[in-house]
């Protein structure tokens, strides 16, 4: 089946429903009954062990990347901590130059702890990639698109480069989500989403997914990622897992008219005097457009822009905007517009002049309104 009938269907019959309810039930129980014998469970036994819902959403998203397990974790930067803290100790990653803030935060606090060291690399350049590379890299962390600057970076070179020297790859494709996407058939190991955002869709739950494609590496660490994550406990709620999967259901439709509001807001931005750059993989000027258009299926609904002038002329745009909300994270029904360098704080790299925007499915011509008039003055 198509990933667009899977998302609605995939994960179904892993829920035990009597009631022959079409839309799924939640199951709260945090503890499940054991057989008279003791030694034995009815295969639910603690709800950090496992649930349901997490067990029907990671069966849907297993079947939705055709990977080989999932695991739904309580947050994006769960479902990270627990990935880095399952390599062994002594390993090296290669992290892209603008990673998400949060992961390199991570790494940066805990890493050294962790017995992990990571160097930051230009992933869109595979000479760069492969000279980064050390005999004790242990995992290629991509981000693609990037955030926040939309950085596209080829997927299956990579991971052929990576598994070359017994790397592990791991694709942080939130922005992408599992239908524009396919990164484990594009090769890589592990795929990473926030489910905060386009899988939830809605700005209304928290979750974060790792999907294990079905190499020997990915297998082993699958198997220790679950273990992991029944003692670390990072565990998402079943209602945040049966949100996440009612989110799932509508992402391909509500996907098509992100990426059509974004591929027009970003062509409106792209001409307007008061914008510096725009970055958007669908527009011919993007550095890694022809990337974008054979890796992807749509170049999603997420784009940033650099408006002519300084810091506080961006801020201030942001600030004159009516309908579209001054507000951080991405991925849903309402459009989302962050001055990023303010968000990710005194480290950040992220150039002072740029918003990013989360194109939301709003009609275009309110959303272009907005910004006409923010940007009138
Ligand atoms: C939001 C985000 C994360 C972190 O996810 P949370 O659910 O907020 O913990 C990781 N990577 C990317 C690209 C993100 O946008």
């Amino acid at each position: 089946m198509h990933p667009q009938t899977l998302a609605i269907h995939a994960g179904k019959d892993t829920l035990d429903d009597r009631t022959g309810g079409v839309a799924a039930p939640i199951v709260l129980s945090t503890t499940f009954t054991h057989s008279p014998d003791v030694a034995e469970h009815c295969g639910w036994m603690y709800q950090r062990y496992g649930d349901p819902n997490a067990v029907a959403l990671e069966a849907a998203l297993t079947a939705l990347e055709s990977g080989s397990a999932a695991l739904h974790c309580a947050t994006g930067l769960a479902a990270a901590s627990l990935l880095l803290q399952a390599l062994p100790e002594g390993s090296h990653l290669l992290l892209p130059d603008d990673c998400y803030f949060g992961v390199r935060g991570i790494l940066e606090t805990f890493g050294h702890r962790w017995g992990l060291a990571f160097d930051r690399v230009d992933m869109t350049d595979p000479d760069a990639v492969r000279a980064a590379l050390r005999p004790e890299t242990r995992c290629l962390w991509l981000e693609t698109p990037s955030n926040p600057l939309l950085k596209v970076s080829d997927v299956a070179a990579l991971s052929t480069l990576a598994r070359e020297r017994g790397v592990l790859t791991v694709v942080d494709a939130t922005f992408a989500t599992p239908l524009l996407l396919r990164t484990l058939e594009l090769g890589a190991d592990v795929a990473l989403h926030s489910c905060t955002k386009y899988l939830g869709g809605h700005s209304d739950v928290m979750g974060g997914a790792l999907v294990f494609g079905g190499g020997e590496g990915a297998r082993a660490l699958a198997r220790r990622c679950a273990d992991l994550r029944k003692l670390l406990g990072g565990t998402a709620s079943p209602f945040a897992s049966w949100l996440v999967q009612r989110g799932l259901k509508t992402l391909a439709c509500r996907l098509e008219v992100h990426q059509r509001n974004a591929l027009a807001l970003a062509q409106f931005l792209a001409r307007h005097p008061g914008i510096e750059a725009v970055h958007y993989p669908g527009l011919p000027g993007h550095p890694q457009h022809r990337l974008a258009t054979r890796q992807m299926h749509g170049y999603g609904g997420m784009l940033s822009f650099q408006v002519r002038g300084d810091r506080a002329r961006a801020i201030a745009v942001a600030g004159r905007l009516q309908l579209i909300t001054n507000a951080t994270s991405l991925g849903a029904v309402e459009t989302l517009i962050e001055h990023r360098q303010s968000s990710e704080g005194p480290q950040s790299t992220t150039p002072a002049n740029l918003l990013r925007l989360s194109v939301g499915i709003e009609h275009v011509d309110d959303l272009r309104s907005d910004l006409e008039q923010a940007l009138a003055e």
